[in-house]
């Protein structure tokens, strides 16, 4: 056997000192089994497959072993839970292996989820069922086929061991990936306890690792918090245009580095309503996919108010200057928006009356209940039907009648647009995609590992979701909505 760990650890937080973390070893466990290894990810991250996939591949990846170089800790956070503050949060079920340097050049963690108590942990076990495991897999290994910046799912292990929730469960870890785990809620921790010089050593640690041009002007710490909201503009648009709703976007599940973290509770929509709510824990619907930009904006406050100690010695001034970089965040994120909801439609230019049109389609949407993806992939068929023969859904899903008059304006519309239909219709296929992690899909795949112990449809879900733009008509199964009876309401956090 000559596969062996290929990567060198470095722990660049680690070495911010011990008021950012506790030293954390995870909790063994006592029959590592192999899910699945991402090996493109892995060979992005340099770690060797064939390594990982090892008898010391798997015993690494469930914390049995810790690779030399390696520090792992525990991280504390504080955070907005539902609004409420809470001043002590922290990996209460996760501990950060440390850093390792990718292919190109960048710098990523690697965290095990599910790895064993903390001193974050509260009343939990520090454990994860196998569910919310093979669902964050799913689902965060789909939004990076989409494009959506997240943290990624190196691996997935079982444990061998039961875990406790309304009866026993199969235990798992996950290795996430992320280019960093710093949370808005990290320094939430560190403002609230008013020490103002591990702030400014956090800010400065995140501004080297994620905002590096931000260390070039007169106020570092502004440049960066106007990156994060710039970066929070374009996520948040990210999701809007796909339907995706996060479900749980407390301060201590945003990210500085601007990624998409935790896939608890969350879900894509399948029929169009802005009311709709998943979260079984959401009961005011403050997490609605038509809140999302405005809690990311609460968010960003949240945030900035933290900083305020670093944006100026002077307090009025540090005032203006927070509420200047916040009340960016409505235009850069309608900017991102309509700009991808244009692209939606295959519109190359900008025309005034683009809203309108938009607006429309999305209230005839919504009247008529049609699936949010599909919808915008049938617009795509259209945009050169003789063409379509390769992508086009037509045999699953059609829009309604109803549809035929905006139809119309939107096909006038086009003839105003100088891109050819062929590459327009190749441009909306690529953002318009058929393949999501519906709620079904997900449930059905989970039951199958969790209840028979049968991975396989697991597998296929991964295969089709990482090429969400291409149809292939012998996997239409995975592009069609819910039948009635299938149709999920609620989902659960799952912890
Ligand atoms: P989340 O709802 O995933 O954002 O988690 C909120 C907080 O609860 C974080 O501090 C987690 O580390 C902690 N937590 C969630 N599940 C568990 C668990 N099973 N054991 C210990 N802590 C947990
Ligand atoms: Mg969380």
């Amino acid at each position: 056997m000559n596969a062996k760990l290929s990567v060198d650890f470095d722990n660049s937080f680690a070495r911010l000192g011990e008021r950012f973390y506790t030293r954390q070893l995870p909790e063994p466990v006592s029959a590592p089994g192999l899910i699945r290894i991402n090996s493109a990810l892995a060979i992005h991250l340099g770690f060797d497959p064939n390594w990982l996939e090892s008898k010391t591949g798997l015993e690494f990846i469930a914390g049995n072993c810790i690779p030399a170089g390696a520090d792992p800790l525990a991280t504390v956070y504080a955070g907005h839970q539902f609004g409420n503050w809470n001043p002590l949060l922290g990996d209460g079920r996760a501990v950060l292996l440390g850093e390792v340097i990718a292919v190109d050049g960048l710098r990523f963690d690697i965290q095990l989820k599910g790895s064993g108590r903390t001193p974050y942990s509260r009343g939990g076990d520090g454990r994860a069922p196998l569910g919310p495991v093979l669902r964050e897999y799913i689902v965060s290994e789909a939004m990076a086929a989409l494009v959506v910046p997240t943290t990624r799912a190196l691996a997935a292990v079982t444990t061998g061991e039961n875990v406790m929730r309304e009866g026993p469960l199969p235990g798992a870890v996950l290795a996430r990936v992320a280019q960093s785990h710093i949370r808005f809620g990290t320094i939430q921790f560190f403002a609230a306890s008013q020490d103002i010089s591990a702030l400014r050593f956090l800010a400065e640690h995140a501004i080297q690792r994620h905002y590096p041009e931000a260390a070039k002007t007169d106020n570092p710490v502004r440049a960066m918090l106007d990156g994060v909201v710039e970066h929070q503009a374009s996520l948040i648009a990210r999701w809007q245009l796909l339907g995706f709703i996060h479900g749980v976007m407390n301060t201590d599940n945003m990210l500085l580095s601007g990624e998409t973290i935790d896939y608890g509770p969350c879900a894509f929509m399948d029929k169009y309503d802005p009311g709709t709510v998943f979260s079984s824990i959401d009961q005011g619907g403050r997490y609605s996919y038509r809140n999302q930009p405005h809690i990311a904006h609460w968010n960003l406050s949240v945030l900035a108010q933290a900083l305020l100690p670093l944006l100026s010695g002077d307090r009025d001034r540090a005032i203006s200057s927070a509420q200047a970089a916040i009340d960016a965040f409505p235009d850069l994120f309608l900017a991102a928006y309509q700009h991808g909801m244009r692209r939606k439609l295959g519109l190359t230019q900008s025309r005034a009356d683009d809203e309108i049109l938009i607006r429309d389609l999305l209230t005839l949407m919504q009247e008529e209940g049609t699936d949010f993806t599909l919808t915008f992939r049938r617009l795509s068929d259209l945009a050169d039907p003789g063409h379509a023969s390769n992508g086009g859904v037509e045999l699953i899903f059609d829009l309604p009648v109803t549809f035929n008059p905006w139809l119309e304006r939107w096909q006038q519309r086009l003839r105003n647009d100088p891109q050819d239909s062929e590459t327009r219709q190749a441009d909306m296929y690529v953002v318009n995609p058929v393949y999501i992690p519906r709620n079904h899909l997900l449930e059905e795949v989970i039951s199958a590992a969790v209840t028979q112990q049968d991975f396989g449809p697991f597998h296929t879900l991964v295969d089709v979701l990482a090429r969400p733009g291409k149809f292939d008509k012998n996997r239409a199964r995975y592009a069609m909505p819910p039948r009635p009876g299938e149709v999920v309401k609620q989902t659960f956090c799952g912890t």
